[in-house]
């Protein structure tokens, strides 16, 4: 059976204690791979690395680090069918999702943070003629990142790039759940020569690995992709330890489509964004609030398109969603179904489990559901599901819609469809959410702060705020 092994010290390992965990292919249901259930002794192991490595890689020039992460980024172009079919297979997304999101962005990552490095200033600020002061910005040592199944290298990247740009050496903890590509980034990074312990890999489950990395004494700064609640787990123990935090959490964004919004371009996206990686995207849309006088017409014609979408295996190309992430994930979302009917809502479309031929019948798959009827204030339309799974519902004004939007306890993303553009500022002031995009969705420019308001987290990812975070600022004053 394939081993996964650990990547400390610039080397490939195996857990201290020998112990193993099942790694699980959600299209079929069945084991494939094992990966270490490493522990606090591992992580011990891979801090001590990233401490030894850390005085000389902090102190390489950026232009030799930007290119050695440029390396990184292009042998993940080089690999990019063979690393698009591993994440499918670890996480049960659709291989043409793969090769056309997650691994071309996990490249650009490493290609962005490796040339941001290069353009990265800090200020100066002059007192008349008394002094002047100039802030310096440094590494900040040891650092730990964890990330979500969700978009495995896409968000691992998301961290690591940034942090050892930014000439921090890392402590990382993939998920568990899809530890496949992080592990084949461990020998892409050996092959484009990246020192021995700048970057160490530790796979292994949350409540040990995770919890060891943020207990640990010499990780200075966690940045955290994952739920609400284990995001404040961790900054229960982190913050009395004074450790940099930057988390980001979950969600529960609406799209909010007006009667005046290009129809066809509303429907198509908003199709995407309800049902994108299975709806398994922090970013998905997952209430649509649509304006009442088109709230028929619109949501015929999205339960129309939603009913055409096909479930099936990922190495399906007509497949538009794949498995969910695991069996007791489809088991939630599917309750989540259970409680909207018992909540009051009808199902327009879908809510049951799918079950594909073999070898795929003990896959993890879930029909697109649309959901309508519902209270705004339920638990269905305030709780984060994570799936496939969308509730639709009229409003009349733009203080109704905002008052629903921004009930939740989150306020990460949102869209609104709209041609009136001062409405469209407007809305897009007034919305509790980090991220607003208007008649689109999921446009990303790498530069753009990014991360969630309320509970989906704090602080902010992406250009010049993440190595920001990765490094420590210091003023220094000079008497003139
Ligand atoms: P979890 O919070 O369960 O896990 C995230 C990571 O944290 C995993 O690596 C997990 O390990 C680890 N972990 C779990 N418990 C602990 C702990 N006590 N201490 C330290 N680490 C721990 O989230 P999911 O993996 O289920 O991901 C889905 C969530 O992520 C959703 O809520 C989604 O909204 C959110 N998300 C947010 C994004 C954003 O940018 N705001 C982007 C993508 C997802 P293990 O896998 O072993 O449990």
């Amino acid at each position: 059976m394939l081993q996964i092994r650990n990547y400390i010290d610039g080397k490939l390992i195996e857990p201290t204690k020998n112990n193993w965990l099942p790694n699980m292919e959600p299209a079929t249901g069945k084991q494939y791979a094992q990966i270490p259930d490493s522990d606090e002794e591992d992580i011990a192991l891979a801090t001590q690395a990233a401490q030894a490595a850390f005085p000389a890689w902090s102190t390489t020039p950026a232009k030799e680090r930007s290119a050695i992460l440029d390396r990184i980024s292009q042998l993940i172009e080089k690999k990019l069918d063979f690393l698009a079919a591993a994440e499918s297979k670890d996480n049960g997304k659709p291989l043409s999702l793969a090769r056309e999101v997650d691994i071309p962005r996990a490249r650009d990552n490493f290609h962005f943070f490796a040339t941001a490095i290069l353009h990265f200033a800090s200020e100066a600020h002059q007192m008349e003629d008394s002094a002047i002061n100039y802030t310096e910005r440094n590494p900040i040592g040891v650092v730990g990142c964890i990330s979500p199944w969700n978009l495995p290298l896409y968000l691992f990247t998301w961290k690591i790039a940034p942090a050892l740009a930014a000439g921090n050496c890392v402590v990382a903890k993939p998920s568990e759940i899809t530890p496949m590509t992080a592990y084949l980034l461990s020998e892409i990074c050996i092959e484009a020569g990246l020192p021995a312990g700048v970057l160490n890999i530790v796979h292994g489950l949350g409540h040990k690995v995770g919890d060891a990395m943020t207990k640990h004494p010499k990780i200075k700064a966690i940045s955290f992709t994952g739920g609400t609640k284990t995001g404040a787990t961790i900054a229960s123990i982190a913050a009395p330890k004074f450790k940099k935090l930057s988390l980001e959490l979950g969600g529960k964004n609406p799209n909010i489509i007006f009667a005046d919004c290009d129809f066809e371009d509303a429907l198509n996206t908003t199709v995407r964004s309800s049902f994108a990686n299975q709806g398994q995207i922090c970013l998905c849309g997952s209430r649509i609030f649509v304006e009442r006088s088109i709230y028929q017409e619109f949501r015929d014609a999205f339960v129309d398109r939603v009913k055409q979408l096909k479930v099936s295996n990922p190495l399906d190309p007509k497949a538009n969603l794949g498995a969910v992430v695991s069996r007791s994930h489809m088991e939630k979302v599917l309750s989540y179904v259970q409680l909207a009917k018992e909540e009051g809502g009808t199902v327009l479309c879908g809510g049951n489990q799918v079950h594909l031929e073999a070898p795929y019948n003990n896959g993890y798959y879930i029909e697109p559901t649309v959901i309508e009827g519902l209270e705004y204030t339920c638990r269905t339309n305030q709780e984060e599901i994570f799936g496939p799974v969308v509730t639709i519902t009229p409003f009349d004004t733009e203080e109704e819609v905002l008052t629903m939007a921004n009930s939740v306890e989150y306020g990460l993303a949102s869209t609104v469809w709209t041609s009136n553009l001062k409405r469209a500022h407007r809305m897009a002031h007034n919305i509790q959410a980090g991220i607003v995009w208007i008649n689109c969705w999921l446009l990303r420019d790498l530069r753009t702060p990014f991360g969630g308001m309320k509970n989906s987290g704090v602080g902010r990812e992406g250009g010049f705020e993440a190595l920001k975070f990765f490094t420590e600022a210091k003023n220094v004053c000079v008497k003139l």
